[in-house]
């Protein structure tokens, strides 16, 4: 059977063959620790799970949700910005739930790219970006993050005739892998880009909770004028250890957001009624968990800089997300530093390469894992000597 040539454009995945490996190692009784993965470990709070178990049975549920997401959803959330990030959003016109941000992400591409049009994205980056671009027939230019631009996109490098034809950019703050954060003079300056360009500018909010050393992470929406052109994703994922409910949302510009909802409208016919009603208990009850993980991120992470300043290996501090970017040993590849580390350890890391070009030469660990799994892979990498 032969498949669209859309989905010939879609590079291939690269942690598929890391991923094969794991496998191999488990079926040969390795005791595989798995720093590779970006899933939270720690279950969904108890008081969102009582409130799905109540709205499960409540038959008014169990019809078609609303397509952009109930009434109550979209003022919840307009509500948690004011108080989050001191933002003001319009329910009706400003807000959409989506089925976990992936959906969403990939969505406003459909929504704005043309075949042949160029979008904006990080590079290394979360691989959606680059993904949905592909599917659409767009061409992604990817923005170098590097040590030296602080994880932070040159704007002024990119070339005139790109800029021309771009469509949409992506930046992702608190970012994956790197573990940078944007502070507001730097989403000013994407919104001001965005502006004078007239290309939407979309930052990935999914890790807004999570930072650390007393940083607060803003929202895009906070610079001068960025109704007039920016989007925000968010995600209960993350912050809510949700990875399997689905349910984000997109807030911002209108224009942006209503061609969102008629690309979606078209797809998929809106988020279960009861998953959003159980999203709006943990926006409710946000703040007090919120600081609970904050503070067993924070004591893994500590965990990991003593770790990797013992085996001498260079990396970035992390001011958010959950992951540490590393530098691979001299010598070795992102790839074969990992393949290594499993076959002589069992302990997984995602090669850096799999998140853009620029992501050669680093892996990623995630702190999704217990602390005494994180030290006992870091006590086996010391083994090796
Ligand atoms: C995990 C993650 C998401 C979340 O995706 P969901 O579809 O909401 O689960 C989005 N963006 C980035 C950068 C992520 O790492």
């Amino acid at each position: 059977m032969k498949q669209a040539r859309r989905l010939d454009n879609a590079p291939p995945y690269l942690f598929v063959e890391i991923e094969e490996n794991i496998k191999k190692a488990l079926e040969n009784g390795v005791d595989v620790i798995n720093l590779g993965i970006g899933d939270p470990d720690m279950p969904t709070p108890y008081f969102v799970v009582r409130k799905m178990a109540e709205a499960i049975n409540n038959p008014v549920y169990h019809a078609y949700p609303e397509y952009d997401g109930s009434m109550e959803f979209r003022c919840a959330v307009a509500q948690h910005y004011k108080k989050r990030f001191g933002v003001d959003l319009d329910p009706e016109t400003e807000v959409v739930a989506l089925l976990g941000s992936k959906e969403g992400i990939a969505h406003i591409f459909f929504a704005l790219v043309n075949e042949g049009d160029f979008t904006l994205v990080p590079d290394p980056e979360y691989p959606v970006y680059e993904l949905a671009t592909a599917l659409t027939g767009g061409v992604p230019y990817h923005m170098p993050l590097t040590s030296g631009n602080g994880f932070f996109p040159d704007l002024s490098i990119i070339p005139k005739e790109v800029v021309k034809r771009s469509k949409i950019l992506f930046v992702n703050y608190p970012n994956n892998p790197t573990g940078a954060v944007a502070d507001l003079k730097q989403f000013q300056s994407i919104v001001d880009f965005g502006l004078k360009h007239d290309i939407v500018v979309c930052n990935d909010n999914a890790y807004s909770e999570f930072t650390y050393d007393g940083i607060k992470a803003p929202s895009i929406l906070m610079a001068d004028n960025a109704k007039d052109i920016a989007v925000e994703f968010h995600s209960f994922s993350k912050s809510y250890n949700m990875t399997g409910w689905r349910l984000g949302f997109a807030v911002g510009n209108k224009d942006a957001i209503s061609k969102l909802k008629k690309m979606k409208n078209n797809i998929d016919s809106g988020v279960f009624t009861a998953i959003q009603v159980a999203g709006i208990e943990a926006l409710k009850g946000c703040e007090k968990f919120v600081e609970g993980m904050q503070k067993i991120y924070a004591r893994r992470r500590n965990i990991a800089i003593n770790g990797l300043q013992k085996l001498g290996l260079e990396f970035e501090l992390p001011r958010g997300a959950f992951y540490f970017w590393i530098k691979v040993p001299k010598g070795y590849t992102s790839k074969t530093y990992t393949q290594m580390l499993l076959d002589k350890t069992g302990v997984a890391v995602a090669p850096g390469n799999g998140y853009g070009e620029y992501g050669e030469g680093y892996i990623r660990i995630s702190l999704t894992i217990s602390d005494e799994r994180l030290k006992e892979a870091f006590e086996r990498i010391r083994n090796l000597g």
